[in-house]
């Protein structure tokens, strides 16, 4: 588990008229210096992980097997729109495009830097979830390790190819298709 400790005195829930995340206009600079934007992505001002640190575990100071190493990794914030009062499922299919695009780009950036493992775009919603800002927008996490259940996923689809020789989510989705009862919708893609 990963715990940040410096975090605990960000912002909560601003009003609408001070929302960081809308466009700047001239009398009100925001975090986005611009009069309107279609998607824009920044370095979260208080990320789970900070950039930077030590590659190698250091060791427990209590001697233990556990052990410890500084936060690395990076944290991203992704507006979906300019309009404070819209949200992701709003938007039109060639905006969602734009957002879909934004995601690829910053995976394969982010994907390359020496310390990141793991790539995992999201959206949370709703307040009883801990998020602290009304503004349609989502966050981008770069961890320095594969998390626990994708672990768990890629070893499954190993254990499964190695086992039979085909493609675990191949096999899922087959036997979906054949059996029809889940299907909630489908395309020729
Ligand atoms: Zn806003």
């Amino acid at each position: 588990m990963a715990i940040a400790s410096h975090r605990q005195s960000r912002t909560f829930l601003p009003p609408t008229s001070e929302c960081p995340l809308d466009p700047s206009t001239k009398d009100r600079l925001t975090e986005i210096p611009s009069p309107a934007y279609d998607v824009v992505v920044f370095e979260n001002r208080f990320p789970f992980f900070t950039t930077g640190g030590a590659d190698e575990p250091v060791p427990s100071d209590d001697g233990t097997v556990v052990t410890r190493r500084p936060g690395a990794g990076r944290c991203e914030v992704v507006c979906f729109t300019s309009d404070h009062d819209s949200s992701f499922s709003q938007l039109t299919p060639e905006r969602v495009r734009t957002v879909v695009d934004v995601w690829a780009d910053r995976t394969e950036t982010l994907n390359a830097l020496p310390f990141v493992e793991q790539v995992f775009c999201f959206e949370n919603r709703g307040e009883e979830i801990g998020v602290t800002l009304d503004h349609p927008h989502g966050q981008i996490y770069a961890y320095p390790f594969v998390t626990p259940r994708t672990r768990r996923m890629l070893d499954s689809a190993h254990r499964h190819r190695d086992r039979t020789g085909e493609n675990l989510f191949a096999r899922v989705l087959a036997d979906e298709q054949r059996i029809g009862e889940r299907i909630v919708a489908s395309n020729e893609h």
